[in-house]
């Protein structure tokens, strides 16, 4: 089902360098580190919409907010989701970098344990193993209440880690990479500063580069954040399945846009490797746009676009009926 390398090393091979910040020794330090990235722009979100009423916000707060939510969200889909994680195209050595860093802006952690979790999300897609499934405690309201909040985002604070070596082995053995990965905060650090420096430097003011940090900043990473995990919570969860997988994700058409694509969730369990995810008639995938693009370019090859005579033998017979019925069905 994934592209997920199963390499496990032997005993007597000297360990891989990890591309964690801190390295595996230091998780408290990165505990807290998340929990300040989490909750720090979560806090300004809903500081947001009373100071938009006091303030107004400037036609170039606004674009500074739209221009890095895409580039990080298109970092993070295209890059580290389609490309490294799945490897649905083939990059030249600089769009390979590139990706890597525009995904690093969405401040989602670093590169290689973002690949790590997903690759082993894919492997127990909603079992016992997947290391973000919303029905984690059960088919239950209060259980699944409980589960997509663990799916949305108390996952990451699970002190089992996913092991970069056996799931990243192709990534750790990247040196460039290892090293974009590693200097996570780094790219932390410049994400947020990129929108202050622009704001001030074009109004030529402290409270102009104050807007756009809190704006281009702060609401921007944590509106990024929930619509990145909502793709755990809320596609595994409802949406349409007209697709077969082993799982419950589902298509949910009201997070296309903001999920540059991703939200096509059900088809993407279905195919993997697929470089669209929005594979049906209307169905917005800006992710696959800029793949093309990238294609066109000569920057991108052997892309895996899918066949209509694919998507054909991974439709559901019954056009999506949910996970429950099927269930019934089997049993019956
Ligand atoms: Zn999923
Ligand atoms: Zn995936």
């Amino acid at each position: 089902m994934t592209t997920s390398p199963d390499l496990l090393k032997s005993p007597d091979e000297p360990p891989m360098p990890s591309a964690t910040l801190g390295g595996e020794s230091k998780r408290s330090i990165e505990q807290v580190a998340l929990l300040l990235f989490i909750t720090v722009p979560f806090v300004a979100l809903l500081a947001a919409v009373p100071l938009a009423w006091g303030w107004g916000v400037s036609w170039l707060d606004l674009g500074l907010l739209v221009f890095m939510y895409y580039l990080g969200c298109h970092g993070v889909t295209i890059g580290f989701h389609r490309y490294f994680t799945h490897g649905s195209f083939k990059a030249k050595r600089p769009l390979r970098i590139a990706l890597a860093v525009a995904g690093s802006m969405a401040v989602e952690g670093p590169l290689v344990r973002w690949v790590a979790d997903h690759r082993r999300h894919h492997k127990f897609s909603d079992a016992q193993g997947d290391p973000h499934s919303p029905w984690r405690f059960g088919e239950t309201l209060p259980a699944l209440l409980k589960g997509l909040w663990w799916a949305h985002i108390a996952w990451m604070f699970d002190e089992e880690q996913t092991s970069q070596e056996k799931y990243a082995p192709d990534l750790l053995a990247d040196p460039a990479i290892r090293r974009i990965s590693r200097d996570f905060v780094f790219w932390t650090a410049l994400s947020l500063a990129i929108p202050p420096l622009v704001g001030g430097l074009v109004t030529m003011s402290w409270w102009g580069a104050f807007t756009a940090f809190f704006w281009g900043s702060l609401v921007r990473v944590a509106l990024l954040h929930h619509v990145t995990w909502s793709i755990n919570s809320i596609c595994h969860a409802v949406g349409k399945r007209p697709f077969k997988s082993r799982d419950r994700s589902g298509n949910v058409w009201w997070l296309a846009v903001l999920s540059c694509g991703e939200s096509w969730h059900n088809l993407h369990h279905a195919d993997p490797t697929s470089a669209r995810h929005g594979v049906m008639r209307g169905q917005i995938d800006s992710s696959a746009r800029i793949i093309r693009w990238c294609e066109q370019l000569g920057l991108a090859h052997d892309v895996r676009w899918p066949s209509a005579a694919r998507i054909d033998s991974k439709r559901n017979e019954d056009g999506g009926r949910s996970r429950r019925k099927e269930k019934a069905a089997e049993a019956a």
